[in-house]
């Protein structure tokens, strides 16, 4: 079937949607196509058991302003929740609690050195070297990141930092695998300098943390796909490309694996690199940015009988699982019991364990941090593999991310993976979204 569309977005994840609604807000006939049944890409929620399920928590900054554009664009702002506070809670065997709060009164970054001076587990002469790390951040405040601390994995920073390694296991080492999605013993410094930099040094509103009140697909994906249906354009799913149309050095459409042709004015690719390289694709297309790699997440939900947490979450030190989320106080959701989703980050051990396996050490490590968990009781339980969740943001890969809205004559390359000064997140897929749009 021939199809002409004045864009043709391949992806229907952020990075996809945001760039369709872009473009369909600026009178643009968009058409966008997933090789999925539903939207969502790596961030979408599904229903199991009667408990809606996200295929991972995902967390929102105040920073993400480039997310924050698209869901207002679609209505769904307000099913964010942007949180007032700045507080982190910490959990470890025992039931042991630690906590960042970062002074409201305070402007940025100040609240957030008084609250890491709050901490209790840290001496007073480990926080001393917050003046070197407080000086190393604003000499990298905006800007790209020089090669030779690229070059850095998180953990070499920190240490060349004089941050012991106490301090980093109880506040920067949380923070680093939440972010980058890998150990500080193997991500780049240059992904954390990045996130640090935007939640912090750009104000007190950047450093607010933000969860979704819905499900996933809920916060954005019907809205996104109604955006663009009214205003003409389409999304297909179940639909995979397979290899790029290109004439007289020209992007001119994709063919998908079952030989349908989509022709359009340009192709703007959302795809991850391990999708996007089994492509056929122009010559001129192919390049670094396929040597890529990704990083694994596991998560598993458990609904129980009785409230164990009152926090809307915590950190888990010394454990295999790094977060546990409390969605019943972040949904708001009328249960008697609660619902927990926890997260182990760069997962590569975990992602090879069955279900069962997972199970049990998450609830290990939450019957050691939260004693009260030991004694309720599991209604329902599930686990989910993402192998394919996040760009493994190591030394010397900066450079190999192609900038969003570059490629070739009718072709632009977008996603989370590009190269727009950010990790591999949301705010990156939705900043790549509108830059490619932007572009067009
Ligand atoms: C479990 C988990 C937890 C996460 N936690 C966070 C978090 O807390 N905060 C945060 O900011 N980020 C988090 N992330 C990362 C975040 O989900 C991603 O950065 C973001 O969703 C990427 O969006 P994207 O549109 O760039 O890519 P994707 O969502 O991957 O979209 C690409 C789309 O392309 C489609 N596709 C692939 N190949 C083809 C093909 N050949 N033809 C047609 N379609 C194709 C895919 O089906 C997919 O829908 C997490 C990710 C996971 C998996």
């Amino acid at each position: 079937m021939a199809e002409k569309a004045d864009a043709l977005v391949l992806g229907g994840g952020f990075a996809g949607l945001s760039c369709a609604v872009a473009l369909a807000g600026k009178g643009k006939k968009v058409l966008v196509l997933d090789k999925k049944p539903h939207l969502g890409g790596r961030a979408y929620s599904f229903e199991e058991g009667g408990l809606e399920v996200d295929n991972g928590q995902h967390l929102f900054m105040g920073c993400y302003w480039e997310t924050r554009k698209f869901l207002k664009a679609i209505g769904t702002h307000d099913r964010l929740d942007i949180y007032h506070d700045v507080v982190v809670d910490y959990a470890e065997a025992g039931g042991k609690r630690d906590r960042l709060s970062c002074p409201s009164w305070l402007p940025a970054p100040l609240h957030l050195a008084a609250g890491l001076l709050g901490l209790k587990g840290v001496s007073l002469k480990e926080k001393t070297a917050l003046l070197g790390f407080d000086l190393a951040l604003k000499s990298l405040k905006s800007g790209p990141i020089p090669p030779e601390v690229e070059a850095l994995t998180v953990r070499q920073w920190l240490t060349g930092l004089g941050i012991s390694r106490n301090f980093q296991t109880r506040f920067f080492d949380p923070a680093a695998i939440g972010i980058l999605n890998d150990s500080p013993d193997i991500a780049s410094a240059a992904g954390f300098i990045q996130a640090l930099r935007q939640m912090f040094l750009t104000g007190r509103e950047s450093s607010r943390f933000a969860l979704a009140k819905t499900g996933l697909s809920a916060l954005y994906t019907d809205a996104a796909r109604d955006f663009i249906e009214t205003r003409g354009g389409r999304v297909i799913s179940n639909a995979k490309a397979a290899s790029l149309i290109e004439e007289g050095g020209r992007v001119r459409g994709i063919k998908t694996d079952m030989d349908s042709r989509f022709e359009a004015g340009h192709v703007v690719s959302t795809l991850p690199p391990w999708d996007l390289k089994k492509l056929v694709l122009p010559a001129s297309l192919r390049g670094p940015w396929e040597t890529l790699k990704p990083a694994p997440i596991v998560g598993a939900t458990f609904k129980i009988d009785k409230p164990v947490m009152s926090e809307r979450f915590l950190g888990m030190l010394n454990t295999e699982t790094h977060w546990v989320f409390n969605k019943t106080l972040i949904q708001n959701i009328k249960e008697p019991g609660q619902t927990l989703a926890v997260v182990i980050s760069g997962a590569h051990k975990q992602i090879g364990w069955s279900p069962e396996k997972i199970l049990d050490v998450a609830k290990r490590d939450l019957t050691s941090c939260i004693p009260e968990f030991a004694s309720a009781k599991v209604l329902i339980s599930k686990v989910v593999k993402e192998p394919f969740a996040t760009l493994s943001p190591v030394p010397g890969d900066e450079a190999k991310r192609p900038e969003p809205g570059t490629g070739m004559p009718g072709f632009s390359f977008a996603g989370d993976w590009t190269r727009t000064g950010l990790p591999a997140t949301i705010e990156s897929a939705c900043a790549s979204g509108h830059a490619a749009a932007a572009l067009l």
